[in-house]
């Protein structure tokens, strides 16, 4: 059985088939679609662009044989007699998967019709029928998806301010540096972004909203409240299931619960690497799908791979692999103030991350070489008349 049909859920679901597992497969979501993709739900589907968004189409359950419950909550987990209640009953699982991904996090004092949160693609189509060219938009919390809404909305014609506590966007993920490049992207762009500002209250009037901050009050017609993601653990610790933040799960995806299995956002990984994660991407949650599965069926598997993630904000795209934290040298090719760069962390002359903006033939070639693990020099990374998709690739006699 297979609890949260996003991304991680759908992939496992496949996985289990692919490595010709031939039992019943339960599938049980409870959102009304089939499984969805979710990052475009703060780009191209939230400005109407990417018209399609599933993980698989219909009939791909159908022929697959996995059985598909949509609307359906899982509430209870017994782990002795080893069933999970649904839709008010309890269901015999084998092997169990939690994937169940994690909520928008809400703030105390703000709700209402025009406060959104986003997770969901109800919570995208809901935001998009504000984003009506006049309108504005005051976007709390300047993080990836702040961001990304941000441009979005603004190429919609929304008149857009976020607020950000921070002195700059995005600044936990990326640091100061990239993060006041972004900031200078936001504002050329025609976004008041207002860094160093904490919200205090929201009070909500007949024609829209005021955002009261220590910096002053502003007004707006809708809010997002982009402040994080939170993991709803409840059902799973309840149960007996360790839990931290997430369900605690080894490098495989298996949890200390005999039988009981984590991955994706939900998840509080043990990666070989860089110890215990709680990783909110996509790669990351289809990759550890197909290690739960592979898991759930007796393998011995493990989730090792360095994380991989994007954010698309207008015409950029930062793309990131691995973790600078790990690197004892940082090597810069190309042009930060361009915004066009890459950032190689080398560590005992191999790549240990990759992070780029507008240059992703090579930051495809850096996570080659990082996955690869092979050696390269410093001078070669910064020097642009090295073609580095040739740096692995024996010299020519
Ligand atoms: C707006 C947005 C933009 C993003 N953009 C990017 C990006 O550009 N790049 C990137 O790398 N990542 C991005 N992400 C992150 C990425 O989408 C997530 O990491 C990924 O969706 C996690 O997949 P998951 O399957 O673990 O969880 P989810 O996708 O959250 O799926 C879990 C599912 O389980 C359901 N569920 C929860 N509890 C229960 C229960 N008790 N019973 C039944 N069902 C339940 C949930 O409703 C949900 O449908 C973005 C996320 C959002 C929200």
């Amino acid at each position: 059985m297979i609890v949260g049909a996003g991304v991680a859920g759908a992939t496992a679901a496949a996985t289990l088939r692919e490595e010709g597992f031939d039992g019943e497969i339960l599938l049980v979501g409870d959102e009304p679609h089939l499984p969805y993709e979710r990052p475009p739900l703060s780009k191209a589907w939230l400005g109407g662009t990417d018209p399609s968004i599933e993980v698989h189409p219909a009939e791909f359950y159908a022929a697959q044989s996995i059985e598909l419950l949509t609307c359906t909550r899982a509430t209870v987990l017994d782990i002795a007699t080893r069933r999970v209640t649904i839709g008010g009953s309890a269901v015999a699982y084998d092997a169990l998967l939690i994937a169940t991904g994690g909520q928008a996090r809400r703030l105390p004092g703000l709700s209402g019709d025009r406060v959104h949160h986003l997770r969901t693609r109800a919570d995208s189509d809901a935001l998009r029928e504000r984003l009506v060219p006049g309108e504005r938009l005051v976007v709390l919390g300047a993080g990836f998806i702040g961001c990304e809404v941000a441009a979005t909305a603004h190429g919609l014609g929304v008149d857009v301010i976020v607020l950000e506590m921070a002195d700059t966007p995005m600044e936990r993920a990326l640091g100061a540096d990239f993060g006041a490049l972004f900031a200078g992207i936001h504002r050329a762009a025609g976004v008041d972004l207002r860094c160093g500002v904490r919200v205090e209250s929201v009070q909500e009037t007949t024609t829209g909203l005021v955002v009261h901050t220590d910096r002053g009050a502003v007004e707006c017609s809708s809010l997002l409240v982009a402040a994080g993601l939170v993991r709803d653990t409840d059902v799973w610790a309840a149960a007996g299931v360790p839990c931290d933040q997430g369900v605690l799960v080894d490098a495989g995806c298996r949890t200390a619960v005999p039988g009981v299995f984590a991955a994706g956002d939900i998840a509080a990984h043990d990666h070989p690497r860089y110890g215990r994660t709680r990783v909110e991407h996509h790669d990351t949650a289809v990759r550890q799908g197909s290690v739960a599965a592979r898991a759930m069926l007796g393998r011995d598997v493990a989730y090792d791979r360095p994380n991989w993630f994007w954010s698309d904000q207008y015409e950029h795209t930062l793309q990131s692999c691995g973790e600078p934290a790990d690197a004892d040298e940082l090597v810069l090719r190309g042009s930060v103030a361009e915004a066009s760069f890459v950032q190689f962390g080398l560590r005992g002359g191999q790549v240990v991350s990759v992070l780029g903006v507008g240059r992703p033939a090579e930051v495809m070639a850096g996570r080659k070489l990082l996955l690869a693990g092979h050696p390269v020099a410093a001078e070669q990374l910064r020097d642009e008349t090295v073609d580095l998709r040739r740096v692995m690739r024996p010299a020519r006699a």
